[in-house]
């Protein structure tokens, strides 16, 4: 094991995506030790059980103690406290990495924590998930042929952007780097504004009068393009603070084609509604392997 990536993992907040962290670290044999911190002993416990963690703690700066790598997996809005309570704690030549959906609102977090960017925090961000929560739904395949972003800033050790993007293909995943600003941006279109769309249509139905007979004849296409509606209300609400401005930017263009959209079939004009349709199935053709 002498030549192991990591020695002393620490994930804070051992759920989806920080349990499929350990589980794709511990198969690929690149860590040795991983220590796991949460809030709830129960959660913690299971993921013991479960063997995605060697041992945990619910004291953040008792969790980081000697760690090589320490992966902040929690909820956005719960990154800065955590930062707080780590920040004395941290172990010289340790890596601080996150996971969070956004990632303007984590560097915002760091300047008010460490006063600057540290050199040795290298925000991320995997580009896989499910709908599902916590370490029962954490799997080692994860993030196997998914990207992972990673906005390191210009100040960024170049030592500690190549290890965890070391970390990220041990689990076999495929990593960019990108801007921060950029990354906000570019998720806010193709994640948030969907998972907003989700959340909207299906809370739309379930307030109209017959809402038990809609669900009832909703077909694989609803369902599909709904999945997403299931996802964590305390996370999404978190992503939509986190990333407010980048997000506000494309709900109000998305509205404002829905409203050219609805008029267009309010007067049944068949050419709009065509080129429309068109032009979204080549797009969507063209942009999706095999039209899945
Ligand atoms: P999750 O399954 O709910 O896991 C979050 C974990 O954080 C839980 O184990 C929870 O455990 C712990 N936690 C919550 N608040 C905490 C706090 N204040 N202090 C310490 N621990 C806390 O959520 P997830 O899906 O893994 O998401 C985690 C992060 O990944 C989020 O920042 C999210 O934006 C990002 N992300 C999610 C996805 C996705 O599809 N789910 C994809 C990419 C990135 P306790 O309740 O026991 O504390």
């Amino acid at each position: 094991m002498s030549d192991v990536l990591i020695s002393r993992l620490c994930i804070i907040g051992v759920g989806l995506i920080g349990g499929s962290l350990a589980r794709a670290l511990r198969d690929s044999n690149a860590v040795k030790e991983v220590i796991g911190c949460g809030r709830d002993i129960a959660h913690l416990q299971q993921a013991q059980q479960l063997g995605v963690i060697d041992h945990f703690v619910t004291d953040p700066a008792e969790a980081v103690k000697d760690a090589d790598m320490v992966v902040l997996a929690v909820p956005l809005g719960a990154m800065q406290g955590i930062m707080q309570r780590i920040a004395p704690a941290l172990t010289s030549g340790c890596i601080l990495t996150d996971v969070g959906s956004a990632k303007g609102s984590v560097i915002i977090a760091a300047q008010n924590v460490f006063g600057e960017v540290p050199t040795f925090l290298i925000p991320g961000h995997p580009i896989a998930g499910t709908e599902k929560s916590g370490v029962e739904a954490s799997f080692a395949g994860l993030f196997q042929d998914r990207r992972v972003i990673l906005t390191p800033t210009e100040t960024s050790a170049a030592d500690a952007v190549q290890k965890v993007r070391a970390m990220w293909e041990a689990c076999g995943a495929d990593v960019v780097e990108m801007g921060v600003a950029h990354h906000d941006e570019i998720l806010a279109a193709t994640s948030h504004l969907p998972h907003m769309l989700a959340y909207a249509l299906v809370d739309t139905l379930a307030r109209m009068d017959d809402s038990r007979e809609i669900f009832d004849f909703a077909a694989g296409g609803f369902r599909d393009f709904t999945r997403i509606a299931s996802s964590d209300p305390d996370m999404w609400h978190d992503i939509c603070l986190a990333n407010h401005d980048a997000l506000v930017k494309v709900l109000e263009a998305f509205s404002d084609d829905l409203r050219l959209l609805a008029d267009a079939v309010r007067r049944a004009d068949s050419d709009f509604l065509k080129d429309t349709f068109t032009r979204a199935k080549q797009a969507r053709d063209g942009f999706c392997d095999n039209g899945d």
